[in-house]
């Protein structure tokens, strides 16, 4: 007997199946949308210096910054009062830069929504900076992470320096599809969004919505690990804003006045930011692509539906349920099910479901659905799970 352990069950992506039945369901970093990597391709086999060997300073780079950040303003409509930067230290380096920017003092408030793993990992990480209010959106009996808490006033104090929330759960698999609005006697205090994984796949209403800062890692949707992009409303930043202490490779206010150049870039992540906009525009823009995540996710969410409790997925109300990320169980997590799914699933090119988290394997599988996906990749999925479930009910 074979006791080696199948690749597929221990998260490998190295599917035997021949390379155009690829399909990269992975929680990121992942695939970017085929045409992306075609242009990536094609920019690094032209004569000449690419951005891997231009310097930050020289005008050609200038050109690619400015391009990523014009097609992004453009995409996102994004309105002239809010400064797009391009920051380090990934997701994670957003969780500490937010408190060490916006509360000049420790003693200084912030609060925190916390309906997910990354939103508490936020919340985490800014206590080590500021004095935290949490809104906690824990299951009251099963502690689980399910649903979006009401946002209530007696909840935030009006002093608080900004109400924090992450639009993607991307672990729970728990999406705002549009964001919240405070409540009105709390609407001075600006809204921060943790959209790592969602980003460019719906509209933001950044006035409407009183958003002061967003940030996305780009390794989901729009690019490569490492690079973030923030978005910061005008009025939060400027001298003496920010903590005596945040360091200058995180301090909006610097790097903004530095055009995004106080220190080196991370010069070719830019460009494939530009390149996915670029993208996104020629396949319409922000509206299409929403349109395509409903479809993408919708198709799946179906069949999971339909199929009298074969499968089973956390979030019960589909108001809340991800686009992006979509977890979901074979048979209540039956062992033996779920091993023959993430088996034959891998061998025909379907991978990335088996998702190793900084919080574990965890209950479920998960598909995740960015940019990369097509449509007609989401329904390919939807038709495995199908016929497998008709396989082995
Ligand atoms: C992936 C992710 C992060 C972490 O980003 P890093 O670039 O790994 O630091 C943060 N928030 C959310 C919602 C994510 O999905």
């Amino acid at each position: 007997m074979n006791t080696a352990i199948h690749p597929a069950l221990i998260g490998s992506l190295n599917s035997t199946a021949p390379s155009e039945a690829i399909i990269n369901f992975s929680p990121g970093p992942t695939s970017l949308p085929k045409e992306v990597e075609r242009q990536i391709a094609a920019n690094f086999n032209k004569p000449g210096l690419t951005s891997l060997s231009i310097s930050h300073r020289a005008p050609e780079f200038q050109a690619i910054l400015d391009h990523a950040i014009s097609t992004v303003r453009n995409v996102m409509h994004i309105p002239d009062n809010y400064e797009v930067l391009f920051t380090h230290g990934g997701g994670h380096g957003q969780f500490a830069a937010l408190p060490l920017n916006l509360c000049h003092s420790p003693s200084d408030k912030a609060t925190y929504v916390v309906n997910g793993t990354w939103s508490a990992r936020g919340r985490d990480e800014a206590q080590k900076y500021c004095q935290i209010e949490t809104i906690d959106g824990r299951h009251p009996e099963d502690g689980s992470f399910t649903s979006f808490p009401e946002l209530n006033e007696a909840d935030i104090s009006p002093e608080s320096k900004y109400v924090y929330l992450c639009s993607n759960e991307t672990v729970n698999g728990i999406e705002l599809h549009r964001l919240p609005k405070l409540p009105p006697s709390r609407q001075h205090i600006p809204l921060i969004v943790d959209a790592s994984s969602d980003f460019t796949t719906k509209p933001i209403d950044w006035q409407g919505c009183g958003v002061g800062v967003l940030f996305a890692c780009a390794s989901k949707n729009i690019g490569h690990p490492g690079l973030t992009i923030t978005i910061i409303r005008q009025d939060l930043i400027g001298e003496g804003k920010a903590s005596p202490l945040c360091p200058g490779v995180f301090n909006y206010t610097t790097n903004n006045e530095a055009g995004n150049l106080w220190n080196t870039p991370a010069t070719f992540n830019i460009e494939v930011v530009g390149i996915v906009m670029d993208w996104l525009v020629k396949e319409g823009g922000i509206e299409a692509n929403e349109q395509r995540s409903i479809d993408k996710s919708q198709c799946i969410y179906d069949v999971i539906d339909a199929l009298n409790g074969f499968y089973g997925t956390p979030i019960a109300n589909k108001n809340l349920r991800s686009r992006m990320n979509l977890p979901f169980n074979i048979k209540q997590g039956d062992e033996a099910l779920t091993n023959k799914f993430l088996i034959e699933s891998w061998e025909m090119g379907i991978i990335g479901l088996r998702t190793l988290t900084p919080f574990g394997v965890g209950e479920y599988l998960r598909a995740s659905l960015y940019n990369g996906v097509s449509v007609e990749q989401a329904v390919k999925l939807a038709e495995f799970m199908k016929k497998f479930a008709s396989e082995n009910s």
